[in-house]
C-alpha cells in the first residue's frame, strides 16, 4: 500500500473513532445522566459563552469549561494548520463525508450547483456565524441550539428531539440527503463554525501549493476535494474553504507536484503526516493536560455545568456558587421579582453567586418553593418531571 493511501486510511481512523467517541458520550448522557451534554465537547459553545466569560466570567448554560478549552485549542490548530480541525477532527463534517462517499460509490457523480450561485451562498456562513453569536451574546443562551443538526443528531430515538431540535433535526437530514448527492452541504454554505474557522485561517501559517511544471492537469485533485476547491487552477490554495483534509494531495498521481508549504519567499515542505498527526497531537495534548487538571468535563459531576445541571433536581439543589441567571433560567422566574425582592440596581448584580450577594441558599430555596406553590406547581413538573429537567 503506497504512503499516500496509508494517510487517507489513517485520516479515516482518526475521524472515524471521534464520530464514535462523540456518539457513545451523546448516548450515555440520554441513558446517564452524570454524564454531560454533547454541548461540552463542542468548541462552538466555547464562542457563544465567549462574551459571559469576558463580562461576567460565566459560561452559559449547559456550555463547559471543555468547550472553551476545545475552542482554544481548534484556533491553536487553525493558526499552524488552518481549518484542519474541520478536515481532521469534526464528526460532523466527516458524518457529511461519509454520506458524499457512498454518494460517490452509488451514483458515481457529484451535482454540484453553478459556480456562481455556489459562490454566493457560501458567504452564507457568516452572517449565521454573527446571527447566532449576537443572539447568545444578547440573551445570554444559546441560541443556535435549536437549530444546530449536531445536537439533533445526538438526540435521536430522544422524546425531546421535536419539542427542542425539530430544525435542527430538519437541518442534519437535509445536510445529509444533500450530502448523498453533493459535497458536505452544511459545512460549505451554513456551519458557522467553519464560517469562524475560515477567517482565523487566512493567518494560518500551512497552505497548499501545486508545481505547475510537474503537473499533469488530470483535475483528480479537483474531483476529491470535499469542498470543490479548483486546486488544478491554482499555484497556493488560499480558499478559508479549505479544510486542509490533504485528499488532494493525496490523490495526485505526480509526486512532488502538490504539498503542503509554509509562507514566506523560502517555502518549506510540511509533510502530509506532519499535518495529519500534528493536529491530533495538539487536541491530544490539550485534553490530556485538561483531563489530568480535572478542567475538562467528561462528567457532569465535577465543574462548571454540573453548577446548573444540579438545579434541574429541584430548589433543595440551590448552592452558595448558583447566580440568579441560574436560578432565572431554570425555574423560569421573571427577573423582575428579583429585583424587588432583593433591591438589585445592576444588571451584573444578577450574574453575581448568592454568595456574592449575601443571599441564603435556603432562603432562595424557599422564595422558589412559595412561587411555585402559589401558582400550583412543583418546580420539577414545570421542567417536565425529566431526571435532567427533560430539557437536555
Ligand atoms: S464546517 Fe462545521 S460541520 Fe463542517 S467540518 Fe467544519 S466545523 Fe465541522
Ligand atoms: S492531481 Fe496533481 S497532477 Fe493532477 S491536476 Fe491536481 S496537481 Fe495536477
Amino acid at each position: 500500500m503506497n504512503k499516500s493511501r496509508t494517510l487517507k486510511i489513517f485520516r479515516w481512523i482518526i475521524l472515524l473513532s471521534i464520530l464514535v467517541l462523540t456518539t457513545v458520550l451523546g448516548r450515555l448522557h440520554q441513558i446517564i445522566k452524570i454524564y454531560p451534554s454533547i454541548d461540552a465537547f463542542c468548541p462552538f459553545g466555547g464562542l457563544e459563552s465567549a462574551w459571559a466569560l469576558l463580562r461576567y466570567q460565566v459560561l452559559l448554560k449547559r456550555v463547559a469549561l471543555s468547550s472553551v478549552i476545545l475552542l482554544f485549542t481548534t484556533i491553536g490548530t487553525a493558526l499552524v494548520f488552518r481549518r484542519s480541525f474541520c478536515g481532521n477532527i469534526c464528526p460532523l463534517g466527516f458524518l457529511q463525508e461519509l454520506f458524499g462517499i457512498a454518494g460517490r460509490k452509488v451514483i458515481k457523480r457529484r451535482f454540484n450547483l453553478p459556480v456562481k450561485i455556489d459562490n454566493i451562498l457560501r458567504y452564507l456562513k457568516y452572517p449565521v456565524l454573527i446571527l447566532f453569536l449576537g443572539l447568545a451574546w444578547n440573551t445570554m443562551d444559546m441560541a443556535i441550539r435549536p437549530y444546530d443538526p449536531w445536537v439533533a443528531f445526538h438526540h435521536l430515538g430522544s422524546e425531546d428531539l421535536f419539542s427542542n431540535s425539530l430544525a435542527g433535526f430538519i437541518i442534519l437530514v437535509l445536510s445529509l440527503i444533500l450530502g448523498f448527492f453533493s459535497d458536505r452541504p452544511f459545512c460549505k454554505y451554513l456551519c458557522p463554525m467553519g464560517g469562524f474557522l475560515g477567517i482565523v485561517s487566512k493567518v494560518g501559517i500551512t497552505k497548499i501549493k501545486r508545481e505547475s511544471s510537474s503537473c499533469i492537469d488530470c483535475k483528480l485533485c479537483d474531483k476529491v476535494c470535499p469542498v470543490n476547491i479548483e486546486v488544478s487552477a491554482k499555484e497556493l490554495v488560499t480558499s478559508a474553504e479549505c479544510l486542509t483534509c490533504s485528499e488532494c494531495i493525496n490523490s495526485c498521481p505526480v509526486n512532488n507536484t502538490l504539498f503542503y508549504v509554509t509562507p514566506g519567499k523560502k517555502r518549506k515542505r510540511i509533510p502530509v503526516v506532519a499535518v495529519l498527526f500534528g493536529t491530533l497531537a495538539i487536541f491530544a495534548i490539550s485534553v490530556t493536560i485538561t483531563t489530568v487538571t480535572k478542567k475538562f468535563l467528561w462528567k457532569a459531576d465535577t465543574g462548571l455545568e454540573q453548577k446548573v445541571e444540579r438545579l434541574y433536581w429541584g430548589p433543595q439543589r440551590i448552592k452558595g456558587d448558583n447566580t440568579l441567571v441560574d436560578i432565572i433560567q431554570v425555574y423560569k422566574i421573571h427577573p423582575t421579582y428579583f429585583v424587588n425582592e432583593f433591591n438589585l440596581t445592576l444588571e451584573e448584580e444578577f450574574y453575581k453567586t448568592l454568595n456574592e450577594l449575601n443571599i441564603e441558599p435556603s432562603k432562595m430555596e424557599k422564595i422558589v418553593n412559595q412561587l411555585y406553590e402559589e401558582a400550583g406547581l412543583e418546580p420539577r413538573k414545570l421542567l417536565g418531571g425529566g431526571s435532567c429537567g427533560g430539557d437536555h
